[in-house]
């Protein structure tokens, strides 16, 4: 019988999320306020985050138990299935192993609730009763959404204005779940009315939306922010997904050789890699790849630099040493696959830097020929972004067929592609052109980058 699926029991799910900063070879650059460019300490994060998720960022404990109650609602959808790729196989030829851990089949069809789940109940504890948190596309607005809805947390969500016009069903899931979505740049904050006069027709860009959320936050008592990526506390929440794929790999006798992920902010990719890469510090899987996949028209990793910037548009949100397009970068409108914020995790960025993990970048008419290839062999549409890996992972699967190696390759298949059908429909009708961001661009946006005394 060949195994397509590997399921672990509900009483198998890991109750402690690893802490890759208890093993990091370096320590991490601090982060610094974006007014005072001073290291930035507790208590001017506390008018944003409860404390719990304030130690999260910067402890140094290498297993952070999840709380009982985030244990229970993970498990109206976790575990999540390892599937071997049976059919992609057969379909491309190769002698690889491919395996996909799957994360679309969480209520909201991604990553994200692993996240929304455990914030909205630190919140909760702290007696927060509202949240401001931006959306692009909608993903993170809708798990956070749901996150609130089960411990009974108001939310808004600033969701950056071009997906709110062409993208109406991720914002009616996030009302149907309570929340209250605008869209971004609008006329309730400071920072999207300074858009708006400057340029009243501004598509809104992730980095816009932060900027509103944040001063939402800022300006309200009752009023916490979230976030749904880049932050290290996010990177852990995350990490349930690479410590449930070891125990199934393990159920499957393999190990990975490769393991491919589409990054954005980073969050889905580092919760399946960061579990993987305490082998190659250790020496154990020393030669381990892992592969970041990016847009040719959101090329962070691969062509923007490595220095300190702000998280945000308007300069509000912390400053953090990543990789960047700049905070001034605004995607490209006929970008279609996601992944479009100007700076990568922190963590990320640091193990890029030190040569730990690889990154490529890659054109969307190609992610859509691998998403449609996965879609005809598999069946699960994946969304835009986690086409990006698929794109790779096919790549690599291919070169194994020339060389004949029979290498293990796992895909972080991040979620699914249900609410990104016109964006298929574009590509399967012609109308879908690459795009590379102009070098111009990036020398123009790098010009703004904050000056931290380097210390
Ligand atoms: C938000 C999202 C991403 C990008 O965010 P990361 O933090 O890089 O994971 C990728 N895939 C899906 C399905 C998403 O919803």
């Amino acid at each position: 019988m060949k195994r397509a699926m590997y399921f672990l029991d509900q009483k198998d799910m890991p109750t402690k999320w690893y802490n890759v900063l208890a093993d990091m070879p370096e320590p991490m650059p601090p982060y610094f306020h974006p007014g005072t460019k001073k290291p930035l300490g507790p208590e001017d994060l506390a008018p944003l985050f409860p404390m719990e998720l304030i130690k999260q960022e910067v402890s140094t404990e290498r297993w952070i138990e999840i709380p009982e109650e985030v244990q229970d609602v993970y498990r109206t959808y976790r575990p999540t299935v390892l599937h071997r790729a049976y059919r992609l196989e057969k379909a491309l030829d190769t002698p690889a192993k491919i395996f996909y851990k799957y994360e679309g089949t969480s209520q909201a069809g991604s990553h994200k609730p692993n996240t929304a789940i455990p914030q909205a109940y630190y919140n909760k504890k702290e007696g927060i009763k509202r949240i401001a948190t931006e959306t692009g596309a909608g993903q993170w607005g809708s798990a956070l959404a749901m996150g609130c809805a089960f411990f009974g947390i108001e939310l808004k969500v600033y969701m950056v204005r071009i997906s709110y016009d062409q993208k109406p069903y991720r914002r009616i899931l996030m009302e149907t779940w309570g929340a209250r979505c605008i869209p971004s740049p609008s006329k309730d904050t400071k920072a999207g009315r300074d858009m708006l006069e400057k340029w009243p027709d501004c598509p809104g860009s992730l980095g816009l939306a932060i900027s509103e959320a944040v001063e939402d936050a800022m300006t309200r008592d009752d009023t916490h922010y979230s976030l749904g990526s880049v932050l290290n506390h996010v990177l852990l929440h995350q990490t349930i997904i690479g410590e449930e794929t070891r125990k199934q790999m393990e159920m499957a006798d393999a190990y990975p050789d490769i393991i491919v992920g589409c990054v954005g902010g980073g969050s889905n990719f580092a919760g399946q890699f960061l579990p993987w890469i305490r082998d190659k510090f250790s020496g154990k899987k020393k030669d381990l790849r892992i592969v970041c996949v990016e847009p040719e028209s959101c090329p962070t990793m691969t062509r923007g630099v490595y220095a300190y910037d702000f998280g945000d548009t308007a300069g509000m949100a912390p400053i953090a040493k990543m990789h960047t397009l700049g905070h001034s970068f605004v995607p490209a409108p006929i970008h279609a696959g996601g992944l479009r914020y100007h700076g990568m995790a922190p963590i990320i960025s640091k193990l890029y830097d030190l040569g730990l993990i690889d990154a490529v970048a890659v054109h969307q008419t190609a992610i859509f020929e691998a998403g449609v290839k996965f879609a005809r062999t598999e069946g699960i549409i994946a969304g835009p972004e986690p086409c990006h890996a698929l794109k790779v992972a096919i790549d690599e699967a291919l070169k194994c067929k020339e060389s004949g190696e029979a290498k293990t390759i796992l895909i972080a298949l991040s979620g699914h592609g249900h609410f990104d059908l016109s964006a298929y429909d574009a590509y399967l009708s012609g109308k879908l052109q690459d795009f590379a961001l102009p070098d111009k661009e990036i020398k123009k946006a790098l010009t703004e980058l904050p000056e931290i005394p380097e210390g």
